[in-house]
């Protein structure tokens, strides 16, 4: 798994992990895998859980997810 201080070069440019403190926090968002509605975009695991929990009672067959995790990213020409 990639940390926040994970650099990867190519072709002159260097791919990091946002690490200023104004960037957008990391996002959660969860899917349904059978109606393929989802939570949008959620800014705590928690959040992404409680929709899940929610989208299933309300559709008691829908028990299959899948979590996405969005992290940001930036490049930088060297
Ligand atoms: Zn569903």
């Amino acid at each position: 798994m990639n940390g926040p201080h994970t650099v990867i070069p190519f072709g002159g440019w260097t791919i990091s992990r946002e690490g200023v403190p104004q960037a957008p926090p990391d996002g959660y968002t969860m899917e349904c895998r059978i109606c393929k509605k989802d939570s949008g975009l959620r800014f705590d695991s928690e959040g992404a859980c409680d929709w899940a929990a929610t989208h299933v009672d309300q559709n008691p067959t829908h028990t299959a997810f899948h979590e996405a995790l969005g992290r940001y990213w930036r490049a930088i020409r060297k």
